[in-house]
């Protein structure tokens, strides 16, 4: 495995506009980064590496950083007022060099004066605690989405063994709860686990669950190969999604 790289690069805008037929529901995407150190087998944000083959084969160990990204937001913050943000779709925000570099907390302070519409801030790291003074002041604007597709660590480290444990996350996630912010469980994509043990996980730490079958996208080789070293293919079954969406509901957590 080589070293995880990291490289400063200029952008022109961090507002990418989503058209109607986009998969993810709003008018911008915000990625304060470029690549992830997280690396999830599943990650379909390599697909959107189309400049360096090199790069995409060695997704998850190497992470761009936008360095003019606040400037390049200042001057188009115009443009957001009333809008729908999705924060961010290709890279996680608060993967841990932002502890270092802050990056997304002060895109954060940019977009708290351009009046959003509604912001989605979308993660699995629990440092995104560390802004809840912040995330605070956006209201009934913000719901966090922390990531919990599983409610099993082994299932976790064989999907994302550099992602934080479950635990972690729904430490972070029942902190934001109690601080006051909409936060969903992303269950996404659902993973190998045991549906009404994870519902019993999330009840006390969010507000909503949301769940998503996983897609293999172009992984579809190397995907297989993890369910079927662990002889979990069964939960690529449609009567898994159904169990996991039916505790989840039982829970008082809407799955839809
Ligand atoms: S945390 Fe998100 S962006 Fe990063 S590798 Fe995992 S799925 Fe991809």
């Amino acid at each position: 495995m080589s070293s995880p790289r990291l490289t400063q690069i200029e952008v022109r805008s961090v507002l990418t506009a989503q058209g109607r037929s986009s998969s993810i529901p709003c008018d911008y995407t915000i990625n304060p980064y470029r690549g992830c150190l997280f690396g999830c087998t599943y990650c379909y944000a390599s697909r959107f590496v189309f400049d360096d083959p090199a790069k995409k084969a060695d997704w998850g160990h190497w992470v761009e950083v936008k360095k003019n990204a606040v400037d390049a937001l200042m001057r188009e913050s115009h443009k957001l007022y009333g809008k729908t943000i999705f924060f961010s779709s290709a890279t996680d925000p608060y993967q841990p060099i932002e502890l270092r570099l802050g990056l997304t907390r002060a895109l954060l302070e940019v977009l708290l004066l351009a009046f959003p519409a509604r912001l989605h801030l979308q993660t699995r790291s629990p440092h995104v605690v560390r802004d809840i003074d912040l995330l605070q002041k956006f209201g009934d604007t913000l719901d966090v989405g922390i990531s919990v597709p599983t409610d099993s660590d082994v299932v976790r480290k064989a999907f994302e063994p550099r992602a934080p444990s479950i635990a972690r996350r729904l430490k972070a996630a029942r902190q934001l709860t109690e601080a006051g912010i909409k936060t969903t469980a992303t269950v996404a994509p659902l993973l190998p686990g045991t549906p009404k043990r994870l519902a019993r996980l999330l009840a006390p730490c969010v507000n909503r669950a949301w769940v998503d079958a996983i897609n293999f996208y172009e992984k579809e080789e190397a995907l297989r190969e993890i369910y079927a070293q662990h002889g979990w293919e069964k939960y690529l079954l449609p009567v898994h999604e159904n169990a996991v969406r039916q505790a989840l509901r039982e829970a008082g957590l809407s799955s839809d």
